[in-house]
Order: C-alpha cells, then sequence, then structure tokens
C-alpha cells in the first residue's frame, strides 16, 4: 500500500480541482467571460452570467471526469457522528433524449439552488416530516471543487420559511452584519475602505493517527471516537518527548501526513504546517488563513480527508477532543481577525494605522472588541460546547471555562491611557533577542511574549479562540465572535452619531469591561474564582452554557443585528442539547456492550477476581439511561447525561482500567493503550 514515499507533498496540479484562479479563468473565457466574474458576488443573480458559469462548469466537469453535481451543504450537530459534517445529494451531468439517448447537460437552475427533505437532519422543530421542504442556494463565497466523480456546489440550507438549517447560513449573516456595522464605525472615523469587511480566520487542526488494526479492536473508539475505557500506557507525554518530533518514514503516519496534504493541495487548500503535537500519536496541520466562509468549508474537507487518506494506509484519524484519557487532547484553534477587501488588517495597528491615517481608530477597535468579550463571553463558552470539549476545557491543557482576554502588557497599558484620555498612536516595537554566542545572529521577536492559557489572547495582529474543539465546525464560533462585533461596532457607531467622541466613547467601554482582560496565568487554580469575583464569565458545564443560547440578553444582540431569530435560537439550542444527549447514549451504550463482550469474559478467563463489580456498572449506566429517557425537558436531559458519562461513567472506568492492569496480555481483547499510542512498537504501526 505503500506509494511512493520520498520528496515533499507536492504542489503539482495545485488548485486543478477547484473552479477558481487560472482554473475558472480558463473555462469562463470560453464563455466569453474571465475569472474576474467570481468576483463580484452578485453574479448568480444575473441570468447571462449564471448561464456562462454552468456551461463554464460543465466543461471543467466533463475535461476532469465528473459525471455529477452536488450541491454541497452543513447540517447542524454533525461533527463526529457525520463523514465529512455535510450533506450531499448526487446528481447526474446528463440528461436522455426522448430515445433515452444520454447527452451532457447542467443547467443555471442546476447550479443555482437545490432541494432536499428539511426534516431529516436536526432541525430543532423547525421542520416535520408534513412541512418538509429544505432549500439550498449556491454559496458565491466558496469556490466549487471536484472530488472523485462529483463536482461539489458549497451551498447554503434554509427551510421554505428561510429559518437556517445549516451552520452556514448564520455565518454569513454574522459577517454580513459585521461588515456593515464595522464600515459604517470607519466611515464615522474618517476611513472608507472599498469593499466588505472579512473576517479571516486560520485553523489549526489536531488529530490523533493510530493503527487501524488497534482501531478494529476498539468498539469505543469506531462508534464514539474517544476511549471510554483504557488503562495508561507506562509512557504517555511526561517528557515532552513528541512534541514537534520528526514524524518517522518507517511509520505509516509519514505517508498519511504527506498524501493528506497533497490531496488537500489538490482542491487548492493551503494547509501549510503538519507537524507533531503534545501527545503520543497526535499530529496537526495548519493552513494559511482567508476569508471565514471559505476556511470553514475547507476545514470540513480537511477533516474528511484526513480520515480517508488514513484509512487508504493502514491508520485510523481520530478528530475527537478527548480520545485518550491522561494525555493532551485535540483543539481547533480559530486564529481570528477583521480585514478590509484590499488585506488591510484592522487589527494590526501599524497596518490600520497607515491605511486610515487615524491612529484613533485602532484604540476604539479595541476597546468595542473587548467590552464585546465581557459582555457575550458566555455565547463565546457555548460555542465551544461540544460533547468531547467538556473533557479538556480546565484541564491543564486548554484554558479555563473562563472567557477572558490576553492583550499582553504594552497593549493593556496603552489602552490603559486611553481609559484616562490619554491619546497617543499604538505602534508596538520588536525587540532584538540575542543567543548569547557571537556566532549566532540576534534575530527580532515580536514586543510580546505569547500567552497559551489564555482562552481568546491577541497576538500583535490576531485573536487565537484556543478553546475550540478538534471535531467542531466552527461556525457557531465565529458566527457569535462575528455577531457580538457586529453589535459592539453598532453601539459605537450609534454612539458617535449621537454626538459622542470616540475616544470618549472607548474610554468608557474600557472602565466598563476591562475586567476580562486578564494577562496572567489562565491555567492558576484560583483563576476561576477570582474570575467569577471581578464577574467575568465562567460556566463549568457545556451544557449551561448552551442553555444560555437563547437569553434574553442573547436574543435581543442577535435579532437587533439580523443574525437569528428567537425561533432560530430556541430550535438551535434544542439541536445541541439533543446531539450531547445522544452522544453520551451512544457512549454509555458503547461502553456496556465493551463490558459484556470484552471486559467480563477476559476477566473470567484470566481468572482475576469477581466481575460483579462490572455487573454493577452495568446496572448503574443503564438506571441512568433510564431516567434521561424518561425526562421530558432536553436541558435536564443533557445535565443528566452530563454526569453520566463525567461521573458514572468514569467510575465504572476505572474498575475496568483496574481489571485490565491484572489481566494477562493474552487475555485481553480490546486495543490497549500501548498498542493504540505507540506506532514505532508495533509491526502493524510500521509501513504497511
Ligand atoms: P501557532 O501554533 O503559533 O498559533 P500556527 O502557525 O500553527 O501558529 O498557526 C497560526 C494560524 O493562524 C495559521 O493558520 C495562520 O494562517 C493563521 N493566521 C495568521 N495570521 C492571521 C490573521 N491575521 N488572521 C487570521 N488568521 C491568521
Ligand atoms: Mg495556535
Amino acid at each position: 500500500m505503500l506509494s511512493s514515499s520520498a520528496g515533499p507533498a507536492t504542489l503539482e496540479g495545485y488548485g486543478s480541482c477547484s473552479f477558481k484562479g487560472a482554473v475558472a479563468d480558463k473555462y469562463l473565457k470560453e464563455q466569453g467571460y474571465d475569472a474576474s466574474l467570481l468576483k463580484d458576488l452578485s453574479w448568480p443573480k444575473n441570468e447571462a452570467k449564471a448561464k456562462a458559469v454552468a456551461a463554464a462548469l460543465l466543461s471543467w466537469a466533463t475535461d476532469n471526469g465528473a459525471k455529477q453535481y452536488s450541491h454541497w451543504f452543513q447540517p447542524m450537530a454533525s461533527a463526529g457522528v457525520r463523514h465529512g459534517n455535510a450533506g450531499c445529494l448526487q446528481m447526474a451531468m446528463f440528461d436522455f433524449d426522448a430515445d433515452g439517448v444520454p447527452y451532457p447537460s447542467f443547467s443555471h437552475e442546476n447550479l443555482l439552488q437545490g432541494e432536499t427533505d428539511g426534516s431529516s437532519y436536526p432541525n430543532g422543530g423547525l421542520r416535520a416530516t408534513h412541512t418538509a421542504g429544505g432549500y439550498l442556494s449556491l454559496d458565491p463565497l466558496s469556490p466549487i471543487f471536484i472530488r472523485e466523480d462529483t463536482m461539489y456546489i458549497p451551498s447554503c440550507f434554509v427551510s421554505y420559511n428561510g429559518d437556517a438549517l445549516d451552520e452556514k447560513t448564520p455565518m454569513h449573516r454574522a459577517t454580513e452584519a459585521m461588515s456593515s456595522q464595522g464600515k459604517r464605525l470607519l466611515k464615522l472615523m474618517g476611513y472608507n475602505p472599498e469593499g466588505d469587511l472579512i473576517n479571516n480566520i486560520g485553523l489549526e487542526q489536531e488529530l490523533f493517527l493510530t493503527t487501524r488494526s488497534a482501531f478494529y479492536n476498539r468498539p469505543d473508539l469506531q462508534f464514539t471516537g474517544r476511549t471510554v475505557m483504557g488503562k495508561d500506557a507506562a509512557r504517555g507525554q511526561e517528557l515532552s518527548d513528541h512534541y514537534m518530533a520528526p514524524i518517522s518514514r518507517a511509520t505509516g503516519a509519514f505517508e498519511t501526513m504527506k498524501q493528506i496534504q497533497a490531496e488537500c493541495y489538490k482542491i487548492g487548500i493551503p494547509l501549510k504546517t503538519p507537524h507533531r503535537e503534545v501527545a503520543p500519536n497526535q499530529y496537526e496541520f495548519a493552513p494559511m488563513f482567508g476569508n471565514v466562509i471559505n476556511q470553514i468549508d475547507q476545514n470540513m474537507m480537511v477533516m474528511q480527508i484526513i480520515e480517508e487518506v488514513a484509512s487508504e494506509n493502514g491508520m485510523a484519524a481520530l478528530l475527537h477532543e478527548k480520545p485518550f484519557a491522561g494525555i493532551n487532547g485535540s483543539g481547533k484553534h480559530n486564529n481570528w481577525s477583521i480585514g478590509t477587501s484590499t488585506g488591510v488588517n484592522l487589527l494590526n495597528p501599524k497596518q490600520l494605522n497607515k491605511a486610515s491615517g487615524n491612529a484613533e481608530i485602532f484604540p476604539v477597535i479595541m476597546a468595542a472588541l473587548v467590552s464585546a468579550i465581557d459582555k457575550h463571553g458566555d455565547l463565546m463558552r457555548l460555542s465551544i460546547a461540544s460533547p468531547g470539549n467538556d473533557f479538556r476545557l480546565g484541564a491543564m491543557e486548554a484554558p479555563p471555562a473562563v472567557m477572558s482576554t490576553y492583550l499582553g502588557s504594552s497593549l493593556t497599558e496603552y489602552l490603559e491611557q486611553i481609559k484616562n484620555g490619554k491619546m497617543s498612536e499604538y505602534s508596538p516595537e520588536k525587540k532584538s533577542l540575542s543567543f548569547g554566542a557571537a556566532n549566532v545572529p540576534d534575530i527580532t521577536v515580536p514586543a510580546e511574549d505569547r500567552n497559551r492559557t489564555s482562552p481568546f489572547p491577541y497576538g500583535g495582529a490576531r485573536f487565537e479562540f484556543r478553546a475550540a474543539g478538534s471535531t467542531q465546525n466552527v461556525s457557531l464560533i465565529n458566527t457569535c465572535l462575528d455577531s457580538m462585533t457586529a453589535e459592539a461596532f453598532k453601539i459605537v457607531a450609534d454612539r458617535i452619531e449621537g454626538g459622542e467622541k470616540p475616544l470618549d466613547i472607548a474610554a468608557d467601554l474600557l472602565k466598563q469591561h476591562e475586567k476580562c482582560i486578564f494577562n496572567g496565568n489562565g491555567y492558576d487554580p484560583n483563576w476561576p474564582d477570582d474570575a467569577v469575583k471581578r464577574g467575568v464569565w465562567r460556566i463549568d458545564s457545556g451544557v449551561d452554557a448552551i442553555d444560555q443560547l437563547d437569553s434574553e440578553k442573547n436574543v435581543a444582540m442577535f435579532s437587533s443585528i439580523g443574525v437569528f431569530s428567537e425561533r432560530e435560537l430556541q430550535a438551535r439550542k434544542s439541536v445541541l442539547l439533543t446531539y450531547y444527549t445522544g452522544v453520551v447514549e451512544m457512549e454509555a451504550l458503547t461502553m456496556i456492550d465493551m463490558i459484556n463482550k470484552h471486559v467480563i469474559p477476559s476477566v473470567k478467563k484470566a481468572d482475576v477476581g469477581n466481575p460483579n463489580k462490572l455487573n454493577d456498572g452495568i446496572k448503574q449506566i443503564k438506571s441512568a439511561l433510564k431516567k434521561i429517557h424518561a425526562e421530558e425537558n432536553e436541558t435536564k436531559q443533557a445535565q443528566m447525561a452530563r454526569s453520566l458519562r463525567l461521573e458514572t461513567m468514569a467510575d465504572v472506568r476505572k474498575v475496568c482500567d483496574d481489571f485490565e492492569a491484572k489481566v494477562p496480555a493474552e487475555h485481553w481483547t480490546l486495543a490497549t493503550y500501548d498498542e493504540l499510542l505507540f506506532l514505532d512498537t508495533f509491526p502493524e504501526g510500521e509501513m504497511w
């Protein structure tokens, strides 16, 4: 199975399977246009242009062996349970004439919209089987791409009433709100950049790779993505020896990582950085950042490609936030900034000051963002409340469930001056760093050190939402960030229009909201309690966080900027809660099965003790599930599910793991942590 393994991931054919740039140019020219047509996002509303794009796509698809097309969309509650996180319905790109003879066919109607059954995806009661229509509209912000024999058309998905049924539609609404309120604010301060404001993100995707053969011996990994039991290996990450270690060519991971990157390059995903991470068998990819809409689509494909390529190379990829206890889990750092259409980054003071000629804008934007974080930390917290993240947050590997921001001392001091009415231009200096050896050249580094313990640190030109979970579709995260930013921009713009001076507003916002700025160690055990005393949002339970989605404050905020109606928020909350409970139920049932089919038989065969405790554990889990089923309130159900997995199942796991420690290897039928976590120590992990 090992293909040509030498050499770097190839850039040959970069973007050849993505309809943009030179590829789009070539095929659109055949239709009398060029790729600039796609830059004006209103092209789908112009029939002649839409017809030209459809004809160009048909010709491109035919040349590349694609025989079908599909609208490609992102149903809610897909993370970790739906391969590729996407919905797609393939349709042939040909028709049949009266004699039944096929001919190539793809119309602009085919291109622009699609339809599917809205009631068959999680919808929180927005759709029922008797009112089931779900409608798809092409997303002009994300390039159409080809994989295998299918041309995928990124799309948004709503109900017959226009309620968002997907992750993407609200994301569009939020970026549009952020852009229009941001442009309004900038204009009031004398800066009028052309085009829309863009939310740029870069998503660092962490994952584990294990061997396929070990994976086949773990029903929990197969069904739920995490191990619900498993005794620690004698070696973990204690010596930090895995972090950034070479990816060994003697293991299947090498070919897997290389092929993932190459396949991403083909569809134009700039997946620049592969490396090993802190835990054994943990890896990471980071792309070059870009427009949030496109980046999220690309991340969905990155995750899909990771899983597919891994299994083709004898590996299994685990994208779950916490596949293994006792070692680090996986996140997906969401690097976040706002730029103009010409590439001016509003979070980069030097760029912004130069482009705008007004040094007051940067502190006003920063004050607005600080106010948004302080007011809406609950939204940030709930947006990362994926079931898997409940095992990570606060566990010394991801920041705690407190929503503060790290700005660094120089920016904090600068904003302190703004708060006290002293205006100056913020221009952080880089500093020179000496290595203390004459032959080693000095290098230049940022004025500020990095803080990896804050959930939302500022890094000189971007914020990094470090608490995002590795399986997540980060749309809700960025929908929340962009919405709260839009609201903050709106408030400032309204106040300027009301006659206040921008810097006075910034000072006032900082006075009210600076309490969410925390430059200390976020992993300090005292911080969560201190944060509460300060009045900073802290919500330990993901379920309790989700419960806030339709609070009065949040309904008011989202509806004031047109991102979510109250109905949509209630539905989304219901989807998130049901998803949480559903995930836990799968984990619980898998655990019961594993105890019955593996742990008890092994214990009996090895004769290492009385398995009664295991039977008791099964009874406890079953009774908890029964109670969850009897409960009607979805929030309460999810709360019960949460304590089932974090308390009851954790206790039962301990019993299993204690038995595992005693059972001789020959009688233990599940793959062990040793086998799952060290590729180069077992034959199956080597090149196969
Ligand atoms: P680190 O691990 O140090 O945070 P990485 O290089 O692994 O850094 O990842 C940083 C990510 O942030 C990359 O995806 C990068 O493209 C992205 N990024 C860099 N600058 C910006 C920016 N201004 N806005 C959004 N994302 C950015
Ligand atoms: Mg990072």
